[in-house]
């Protein structure tokens, strides 16, 4: 981890004060029922620091699109009750994040206890990052804390606005994911190897530009490949190919060597006639995809390869699929990869939406070293891009030279 440029609850007196803490509690729900929390767990050890340091804990959070009105289903309320089941203490929720009630409920706290305002969302001035807004959210707090990296990509009140008007701090969450991955992407130890999939080259074209000239090796898989095999004049049969992006590929694969990093293409692939868990598979060398097949995974021979350049790095950075893992009979590039990225003595960094979803799915989110909590944050962050809830926090003070 390399020291944070940024300020954190620990650089901060809480003890009295009212914090305002910025979460991100925006969790899948199925009828109206949380499926999976790993988002407020990740945000327990601030809310615990700063109870912990006799502060009055203010927490707001968007969840879902309710585009700023006021979505039953939308509330916060069931997150509440499961945040006082991890904590093991109340936390009271008023129903807005705003006005004479919201005001009322943090009056009334004491330091330790815990409050949980209405989703911010329901206001369409949290997206315009309105000032008047904003101003009525720091009325609720003396400081202000950060801790939803997931939304530090949007200048919104929430996470921008109100920065500006309050003394303003990183929580450990973000605290973490940045220095984690900052770390990695600036003060890499080598070998450092990146993995890159998903569907489309265009999606993460900031990413593959960001990571050659950093990465020793650049691994590339999933439906992506197939436009980089295509730039390089393959015939692809019926697979996915980002036609417009074609000459993107062919311009990375050449400014990749006098970078000083290796791209690595697949050298064979799981190609079938459809997309379908019960269709018959086969193995096609590069060059040599059948014209009415596609393809929906990196072979044997490929995964090999890939997880012999994993095994053998001490940072490595995985972002996409290397195929359609949701699908039985595609699933073992992918799986291949996690499995190497566990046994990787070293930084093993994992982000990305359908990423993090397939390393749960084949039970090693354990076993590497970060697992960003972010999706669009996480490939800005990627691309080396300053995410404006982060730019907008305090700086530590830098030394003065000798
Ligand atoms: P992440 O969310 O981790 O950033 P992406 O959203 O870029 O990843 O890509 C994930 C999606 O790409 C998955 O739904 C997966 O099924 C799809 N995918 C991967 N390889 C292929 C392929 N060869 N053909 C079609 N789709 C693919
Ligand atoms: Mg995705």
């Amino acid at each position: 981890m390399i020291a944070l440029d940024k300020q954190t609850i620990r650089d901060i007196d809480a003890h009295g004060k009212r914090v305002l803490v910025r979460v991100d509690f925006n969790v899948p729900m199925i009828d109206g029922a949380i499926s999976d929390d790993t988002r407020i767990r990740a945000a327990v050890p601030t809310i615990e620091a700063l109870r912990a340091q006799g502060a009055r804990v203010v927490l707001m959070s968007h969840l879902g699109r309710p585009d700023g009105a006021v979505v039953e289903g939308l509330r916060l309320a069931p997150v509440a009750v499961h945040l006082s089941g991890l904590i093991g203490a109340p936390v009271t929720m008023v129903s807005d994040c705003i006005g004479p009630e919201a005001e009322s409920a943090v009056a009334a706290l004491e330091p330790g206890n815990v409050l949980l305002l209405e989703n911010v969302r329901f206001h369409a001035a949290e997206e315009t990052n309105d000032p008047a807004f904003a101003a009525l959210l720091a009325k609720l707090g003396d400081v202000y804390v950060n801790d939803a990296f997931g939304t530090a990509h949007r200048a919104h009140a929430s996470t921008e606005g109100v920065a500006h008007l309050l003394p303003a701090v990183a929580g450990l969450l973000m605290e973490r994911e940045i220095s984690i991955m900052g770390g990695a992407l600036t003060e890499p130890e080598h070998p450092f190897v990146a993995v890159v999939g998903g569907k489309k080259v265009s999606d993460k074209i900031g990413v593959l530009k960001n990571l050659v000239g950093k990465a020793d090796h650049l691994l590339i898989g999933g439906a992506m490949a197939n436009t980089f095999l295509r730039a390089q004049g393959y015939k692809m049969g019926m697979s996915f190919v980002e036609a417009t992006s074609v000459s993107t590929a062919r311009a990375i694969l050449s400014e990749a060597p006098h970078a000083g990093t290796v791209i690595h293409l697949p050298v064979d692939l799981v190609v079938a006639s459809q997309l379908s868990s019960s269709v018959d598979t086969f193995i096609a060398g590069v060059g040599t995809v059948p014209d009415n097949t596609m393809a929906f995974d990196i072979g044997p021979a490929t995964t090999e390869r890939y997880a012999d350049i994993i095994r053998s790095a001490t940072t490595v950075i995985w972002n996409g699929p290397m195929g359609v893992f949701e699908m039985e009979p595609f699933a073992a590039g992918t799986l291949g990869i996690a499995e190497a990225l566990a046994q990787v003595n070293g930084t093993t960094i994992v982000g990305g939406g359908d990423s993090v979803a397939a390393l749960e799915a084949c039970g090693h989110a354990g076993s590497v070293t970060h697992v960003s909590t972010g999706g669009g944050a996480t490939l800005e962050f990627l691309e080396g891009v300053e995410l404006p809830g982060v730019a907008v926090l305090r700086d530590r003070a830098i030394a003065a030279p000798q």
